[in-house]
């Protein structure tokens, strides 16, 4: 009698109404180191293929997602509860992003001079950015394309082979996007495991170059730690508690607008959404009025043509009450939605005033289609509330005179100045968070710059007059030396 090993499954679900979306193996430490070992060999193939080869590929795979993208966005609609046009938005955004890695690897990474300095001038020096060989990437299920994409699309083109595990939430999205990379690729260089956290913690100790995690701060620290075993470096993109600053002079309509979509959209589950308002007082009571009734408009149902889903994940609803109950019982008013807005499924858009500063609606990420708007004396005030949580992703600005320099005042990886979340659609810009929102960067120069280790080449092109790495070193030229440094160095600059 054989004994057959079973792999064992699980199921992801459609958040709407609980039926089963797809069954996918949960992939065990063996499975997973084996899948990284095959990338390793398959590194080798597609770093050798240079710029050009590997831009060749992924143009392809950009074109086979853009012409399949309503299938796409169905699945990401089935497996998360979003709707299917943000769906369609999202997968869009990552197919310009990963248009844009592919086309910019070669100048961002290739070789480039820098000049060689005084001392050295007899040398040529360089550098270029080489592949780091395999980068695994560990995604959550709130954007469950761009924002994994916004690592595997950088990793890819600058060179490295990638392991991809996908949220218990959405592995069915995983394994498409593997499925359609292997249509244009025959060899292993983009694979998906799948499974619960366990396979996540397996595949950071199962001897990948660089792990870019995005997911939740305390999830970070432990695959931080897992790491740190092996000294392999990560990325960390971590949660936010993003700010939406709105002064005297802001266009208040477009400011409702930007506010009502940067927190309500995809059910208020975004990492750089919109979770806290600050208003100037000269403008907070018609700034209010106007937001809850666009608010009131916005209603979560299981519909077609809701704008509004479910929430994804089901025990981010306790943590979605307990804000909105925590925040009421120190003092704070719900003057749309509040505790009756959060069902079994689904959470009707929330508006709280009145909350203080050191609660856990303001503090913590709720991840609902809920927030707090503060009155501020002014912009000064505004600004050191924002800054006044661990996190710091993205933040928001609206101001006709002063967006440029208030955004300049805010700790956080990134600023949208009279818009909201423009800056995760420009491919040329770092995204990444500061403090407790991780660190690190994808998308654009830094985003590809990411997933390499830079290599140095200094070149000797005629011997030196002067030879300071050798025991064959004369007095004179140490002294020669200390006055050149003098010249170069020695004079103090004066304070005015
Ligand atoms: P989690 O931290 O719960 O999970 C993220 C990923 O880590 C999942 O794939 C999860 O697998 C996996 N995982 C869980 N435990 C471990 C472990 N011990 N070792 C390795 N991997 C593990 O986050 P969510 O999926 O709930 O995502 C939401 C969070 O992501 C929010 O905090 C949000 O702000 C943040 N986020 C940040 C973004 C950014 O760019 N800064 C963008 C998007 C989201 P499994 O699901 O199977 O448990």
């Amino acid at each position: 009698m054989t004994i057959q090993e079973t792999v064992p499954t699980f199921e992801s679900l459609n958040p709407a109404n609980g039926e089963v979306v797809g069954t996918h193996p949960v992939h065990g430490e063996a499975a997973v180191r084996a899948a990284v070992e095959r990338a390793r060999e398959a590194s080798q193939w597609w770093a050798a293929l240079g710029f050009d080869g590997r831009a060749e590929i992924l143009g392809q795979w950009k074109g086979v997602i853009t012409r399949r993208i309503q299938q796409l966005a169905g699945l990401m609609h089935d497996e998360t509860g979003k709707p299917h046009g943000d769906a369609a938005l999202e997968a869009g955004l990552a197919i310009d992003h990963l248009g844009w890695a592919a086309k910019h690897a070669e100048k961002v990474l290739s070789r480039q001079r820098r000049p060689s300095g005084m001392l050295m001038a007899n040398v040529a020096a360089s550098v270029e950015y080489r592949p780091l060989g395999v980068i695994g990437v560990i995604g959550p299920w709130n954007y469950p394309v761009f924002t994994p994409m916004g690592s595997i699309a950088y990793a890819l083109a600058a060179g490295n082979a990638v392991v991809f595990k996908p949220s218990e939430y959405t592995p069915g999205i995983g394994q498409w996007l593997a499925a359609t990379f292997s249509e244009v690729c025959d060899k292993p260089v983009f694979q998906v495991v799948t499974g619960y956290g366990e396979t996540g913690a397996a595949l950071c100790k199962a001897g990948v170059d660089k792990l870019a995690f995005t997911g939740s701060t305390a999830t970070g620290k432990r695959v931080m730690a897992a790491c740190a075993e092996t000294l392999t470096p990560v990325l960390i993109e971590a949660g936010g508690k993003d700010a939406m600053i709105v002064d005297e002079d802001a266009d208040l309509d477009a400011a409702v607008d930007a506010t009502v979509w940067g927190a309500c959209s995809n059910a208020g589950q975004t990492c750089a959404g919109v979770e806290r308002v600050y208003v100037h007082e000269r403008v907070y009571d018609e700034f209010l009025d106007k937001l809850v009734s666009a608010a009131k408009d916005v209603t979560a149902v299981d519909a077609p043509g809701s704008l509004v889903g479910p929430i994804t994940m089901p025990s981010q609803i306790d943590i979605i009450r307990k804000h909105i109950d925590d925040a009421i019982a120190r003092g704070g008013r719900a003057v749309l939605g509040g505790p009756e807005a959060v069902g079994e499924r689904f959470v009707q858009p929330t508006i709280l005033v009145d909350v203080p500063e050191d609660s856990a609606a303001v503090q913590d990420e709720t991840f609902g289609p809920t927030m707090t708007v503060t009155k501020v004396h002014d912009m000064a005030e505004a600004v050191r509330l924002t800054n006044g949580t661990r996190y710091a992703l993205g933040s928001s600005v609206f101001s006709k005179k002063n967006g440029m320099a208030v955004a300049e005042q805010i700790r956080a990886g990134m600023t949208a100045v009279n818009s909201v979340l423009s800056f995760a659609g420009i491919p040329s810009l770092p995204f990444g968070g500061v403090g407790d929102s991780g660190f690190g960067r994808i998308h654009g120069p830094d985003g590809l710059k990411e997933f390499t280790y830079a290599k140095a080449i200094a070149r000797q092109k005629f011997k030196a007059p002067m030879l300071l790495t050798s025991f064959g070193r004369t007095e004179k030229q140490d002294k020669q030396f200390l006055q050149i440094l003098t010249m170069m160095h020695g004079r103090s600059k004066t304070l005015k």
